[in-house]
């Protein structure tokens, strides 16, 4: 991937902040209680990185190694 992510709203160069922990998956509110046992086995920890814009704050994930 190339290093020099840009701003899709101000063509600024992005910071890359870091790398960041997603669940995903899994059951929320009453069927996730309900469900507890065996809605763990749904979630997953999914790690993209984040890249902030410092011109106007927008913020774009990435999948680690992904998109070229
Ligand atoms: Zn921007």
């Amino acid at each position: 991937m190339n290093d020099r992510v840009t701003c899709t709203h101000c063509n600024a160069v992005l910071d890359l902040v870091g790398e960041e922990d997603f669940r995903t998956g899994g059951h929320t509110g009453m069927a996730g209680a309900l469900f507890a046992g065996w809605n763990q086995l749904d979630i997953e920890i999914l790690a993209l990185q984040m890249y902030r814009c410092p011109q106007c704050g927008h913020v774009e994930f990435f999948l680690p190694g992904g998109a070229t």
